[in-house]
């Protein structure tokens, strides 16, 4: 018998399954999806579309259609070339295999988004992570300072960032787009809850590409991903693709979502709405709520209390995310994800009652 220990990689053998919580039951609010279902109104029409599907042949290699209303829909500047991927996370995989092999690593803030490091791990690559300041702010000097010492082949900024919800600032951004002679890959994953992108900005840096996906815009179940930037870069990033990665039904489901874009547009703004209702909710429960750009929370509780209140709210059938890891920036820290009205009423009212439980 083979033993994988004599096969599979010690850094492979060492990791966790990415941990995916079963929410049969639950009000589900730690993965930053839209809480609203396409409407009922328009399922028939969907349904149509779908009949189109011709099972039985291979995807469409390069799907125009479907990158033309990407393209509209996304602001994708005239110029710049578009590489798809099933979901993001396929994108940074892509990234990560082509700069395989050149002794340079990825590099990204932390806290932040954890499939940087993981995807890092995977392709076998070095992942180097600069601590945020306290208040989840770029540290600019020991940005600078990592990228002059370690030459990443690439460096992540999420845009508003994941778990932490808040904007870079931009100068900071323009800075270490100036001093990195890697790629620098803005993920926009949360654009639709966001004020600022740098989408309209693609081509004033040869080194700069903007990543979108629709899953937190309402179409997290498809896996549609948006990797933009010069074609210098893309075209060589295209070769690493897997032939047909965007599969039938994902393509007709997002050509006509796209086609009818106002329905999410609808959806993200009443999540920015409930957004600004949850957060004066939770501080006014005595939580410390920090600032967001996102379709999330984050907020700190008081010492001690975070697990207690995540395992409060798992028994009431309440699922959000717990972040608490003591001593690091996200000491006493959760993230939930805003639901519904009446998922963040029922949210608040159960914080409210272990609040008051103590
Ligand atoms: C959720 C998330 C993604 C992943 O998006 P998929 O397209 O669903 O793979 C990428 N980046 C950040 C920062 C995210 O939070």
């Amino acid at each position: 018998m083979t033993d994988p220990a004599d096969l599979i990689r010690p850094e492979i053998r060492a990791l966790a399954a990415y941990p995916v919580p079963d929410a049969e039951g639950f009000i589900k609010l730690d993965a930053m999806e839209n809480p609203w279902p396409w409407p009922e109104a328009g399922r028939q029409a969907w349904l149509e579309r779908l009949r189109q599907a011709e099972l039985n042949r291979y995807p469409e290699p390069r799907p125009q259609r479907l990158m033309q209303r990407l393209r509209a829909v996304m602001g994708v500047p005239d110029g710049m070339a578009v590489l798809l991927g099933n979901g993001s996370d396929e994108l940074i995989q892509i990234l990560a295999l082509a700069v395989l092999g050149q002794g340079r690593p990825l590099l990204s803030p932390e806290p932040g988004f954890v499939m940087y490091r993981m995807i890092a791990t995977f392709c076998g690559l070095e992942h180097i992570a600069v601590p945020l300041r306290r208040d989840f702010s770029l540290d600019l000097p020991a940005m600078l300072e990592a990228i002059a010492e370690h030459r990443p082949a690439v460096v992540f900024l999420a845009h508003p960032n994941n778990p932490t919800g808040n904007l870079f600032d931009e100068a900071d951004m323009e800075q270490i787009l100036d001093a990195t002679d890697g790629l620098v890959v803005v993920d926009e994953a949360y654009h639709a809850f966001s004020s600022r992108s740098f989408m309209p900005r693609l081509g004033e840096w040869d080194n700069l590409l903007v990543m979108r996906t629709v899953s937190k815009m309402g179409l997290a179940g498809i896996r549609l991903g948006l990797l933009a930037g010069p074609a210098q870069w893309i075209d060589e990033l295209d070769k690493l693709r897997l032939p047909y990665n965007i599969n039938t039904l994902t393509r007709l489901t997002a050509e006509f979502a796209l086609e009818h874009h106002e329905v999410l547009d609808e959806q993200t703004r009443r999540i920015r709405e409930e957004r600004a209702r949850l957060a004066e909710a939770l501080s006014g429960l005595g939580l410390e709520v920090f600032p967001s750009e996102a379709n999330f929370l984050l907020v700190r509780t008081a010492p001690g209390r975070a697990t207690p209140l995540f395992e409060g709210l798992r028994a009431r059938r309440i699922l959000i995310k717990n972040l608490h890891a003591p001593g690091s920036l996200l000491e006493d820290c959760l993230r939930m994800t805003v639901g519904t009205p009446e998922e963040n009423a029922a949210l608040v009212a159960a914080l409210g009652e272990l609040l008051a439980e103590g």
